[in-house]
């Protein structure tokens, strides 16, 4: 890594660097730990605030002794110190977020943050097959999304051979199939992005779809996925011989075209919000203009001086409805439940150049930075989601962390609509915060006090060739409507027909696909050899998905290892382990919000149960799949 710049413009961009993650990237730039003592630690981890909440006086010391390490590195070799030890990665840690890290993080921060090597889980035989074995093994993975294509570049590295099935003419997964307006990750980018490819030119801390489709477009290319996959191709059944241990797997290309593809094993990345889920509203059929699923969104149609209608209040309408209110004539939204929405400055705001030149040039910074995002966004939070039992008022909230947010969401909708009691009223959930999916305000409130917006809270009746009717009685008509309404989360693997040993289907299994389960929502028993990514209860409201996969892909290599290395040719979970798994998942989920008597929402199927989120921290995840134990699977 060299550092372009001479001694004033380095100044000048080090004045837009994160602290909390500037100066643990200096200890490890130079080795020397006593810098840590000087200052006392950063308060606010927050990707906004860069000063760390340090005095003036300590921001502009510790920018003068990046500036003098950063000048000596330049004007140097070029070499590193070796990586801190543990005790002191620790110290960083706990530096850079202002608190107390247990030193258990301190591997999964290597690995998560990249903090040693670009990529620290690369794959790595412990006895390479011979290429005869390798070329004799096939793997199909299911779906080209960010799971996907994560799988393929870690079979890649292996040599181990493998077809991509995907139905899309392209490679993205949700980031293809959605391009309504104003569509953007609202996870930070600097997490939301996987840990071997970083990316120090997001043009925003959340960035626009565009660029999330550009940045999988081009790790795809560059791992050289598109030699390996077939598009417009969709896996319809997929059966397991007992006989040979091998997978017959039914694909229709969008020509209509059938065939049987055979793969020892099946790796099913097909997401968990793909499938569009149309209400169950009488007539939705009925209606004579243009109307279609936000994830569908038909960007042939000009919606200037249109009348629109919006089903649905949850995070896609959230992104959107801003956006078309600016157009069209008369827009009305149709909420069923309201929705805790908060406010976070970054979440429009654009990055520096000279915050980019850091992430850019500066050696660990880069990483750091990324560490102080995984530590805020995900196990700091936990707290927050965890039901405290002596609480007073579980009514309004589940614990104090929770009741401190709900007095922020609350002080901003009052900001926001206070002069309209009407619409406050609407608009303040009657359940605790972050029960269903936490959203970001995009301008959700300010637009719903626009004269040409309409916030509907009636049932709806029915929708007819004008219009949707509401219980009331009332007509709202319209020109198009457009459908906000999810996905089949709960459905997992649906609708592909799995068949495993004895013909056992998957969804039978699952009682009609009502209570999907999976030990670590990766292996079921009876269907060997078949691995699930983003499967069930892996769902990481408290996180980044791409964290949850890459720890999923980690753990079925460690699977496709041992059957390699070893000559076996089926690996299958043992029933008492998966059901033993469920049941601790289960019982831990009762301290959850998501299991709080108000709450309904898709992440619960019709008797409650919560079937897409994964109740642990993102610590626990990450140690229970570094590397499968071979006692809990029949390994033949
Ligand atoms: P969603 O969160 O499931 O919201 C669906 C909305 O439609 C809810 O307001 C729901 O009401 C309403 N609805 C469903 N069926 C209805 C019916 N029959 N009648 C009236 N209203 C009905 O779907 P989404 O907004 O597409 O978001 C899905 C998930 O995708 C999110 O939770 C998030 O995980 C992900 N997402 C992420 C981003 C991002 O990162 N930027 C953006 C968009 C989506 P109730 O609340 O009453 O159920």
């Amino acid at each position: 890594m060299n550092i372009p710049a001479d001694d004033q413009s380095l100044k000048k961009f080090l004045a837009y660097a994160n602290l909390p993650a500037l100066l643990p990237a200096i200890v490890q730039l130079t080795g020397d730990a006593s810098l840590l003592s000087r200052f006392r630690p950063s308060a606010s981890p927050m990707m906004g605030a860069v000063d760390g909440d340090h005095s003036e006086e300590d921001q502009a010391a510790i920018r003068e002794i990046a500036f003098l390490a950063l000048k000596t590195y330049r004007d140097g070799d070029g070499s590193f110190p070796p990586l801190p030890s543990d005790e002191q990665l620790t110290e960083m840690m706990n530096w850079c977020a202002g608190e107390t890290i247990p030193p258990e993080y301190v591997p999964l921060a290597i690995e998560e943050a990249a903090l040693a090597e670009s990529d620290p889980r690369h794959f790595e035989w412990t006895a390479r097959p011979t290429d005869e074995k390798l070329a004799d093994f096939r793997v199909l993975i299911v779906g080209a999304g960010f799971g996907g294509v994560c799988a393929a570049i870690r079979l890649g590295q292996a040599g181990i051979p493998y077809t991509i099935i995907e139905k899309n003419e392209s490679v993205g997964g949700t980031w293809h199939e959605n391009s309504y307006p104003d569509l953007r990750v609202d996870v930070p980018n600097h997490f939301y992005s996987y840990s071997f490819e970083h990316n120090p030119d997001w043009s925003d801390y959340f960035s626009k779809r565009d660029e999330l489709k550009a940045y999988i477009d081009a790790v795809s290319t560059k791992h050289r996925i598109d030699a390996n996959i077939r598009l417009e191709t969709e896996v319809l059944r997929a059966d397991y011989d007992e006989s040979n241990a091998m997978w017959s797997v039914l694909v229709r290309s969008s020509r209509g075209q059938e065939e049987v593809l055979t793969a020892n094993a099946v790796i099913s990345a097909v997401g968990m919000l793909n499938r569009p889920q149309y209400p169950d509203i009488k007539g939705v059929d009925s209606f004579d203009g243009p109307c279609f699923h936000s994830s569908r969104w038909d960007h042939t149609l000009d919606l200037e001086g249109k009348r629109v209608g919006v089903i649905g209040t949850g995070a896609s309408a959230m992104q959107f409805v801003p956006r078309v209110a600016e157009r069209a004539s008369q827009l009305t939204v149709f909420q069923r439940a309201a929705h805790w929405a908060s406010y976070n400055p970054s979440y429009r705001a654009t990055i520096e150049e000279e915050f980019k030149w850091c992430l850019r040039h500066i050696p660990f910074y880069h990483s750091w930075y990324r560490f102080l995002l995984f530590w805020a966004g995900s196990d700091r939070v936990y707290p927050v989601f965890r039901i405290d039992p002596d609480w007073h008022e579980p009514e309004r909230s589940i614990g104090l962390a929770n009741d401190l947010f709900r007095q922020a969401a609350t002080q901003h909708i009052t900001e926001q609509l206070g002069s309209d009691p009407v619409l406050m009223k609407k608009c303040i959930p009657d359940y605790p915060p972050l029960g269903k999916r936490p959203l970001m305000d995009n301008g959700w409130y300010s637009t719903l006090c626009r004269e040409n917006v309409d916030l509907v809270t009636e049932g709806i009746q029915e929708i007819t060739p004008k219009g949707v009717v509401t219980d009331d009685g009332t007509t709202h008509e319209f020109d198009v409507l457009v459908l906000a309404t999810g996905f089949h989360a709960g459905k997992f693997l649906w609708p592909m027909e799995i068949a495993g040993k004895g013909g056992v289907v998957l969804q039978d299994r699952w009682e009609g696909g009502e209570n999907p389960r999976a030990y670590l929502g990766i292996t079921m028993p009876d269907f060997p050899n078949m691995f699930c990514l983003y499967g069930p209860n892996t769902n990481p409201v408290i996180g980044s998905v791409i964290y949850m996969l890459e720890c999923q892909t980690t753990y079925i290599m460690g699977c496709l290892r041992e059957m390699l290395e070893n000559g076996h040719k089926s690996i299958e979970c043992r029933p008492e382990i998966h059901d033993a798994y469920n049941e601790r998942l289960d019982a831990e989920m009762e301290h959850m919000i998501w299991r709080h008597p108000k709450v309904n929402s898709y992440y619960n199927n019709k008797s409650g149960r919560i079937v897409t989120n994964v109740p642990w921290t993102m610590f626990q995840y990450w140690d229970m799949t570094r590397s499968p134990d071979l006692e809990e699977y029949q390994i033949e």
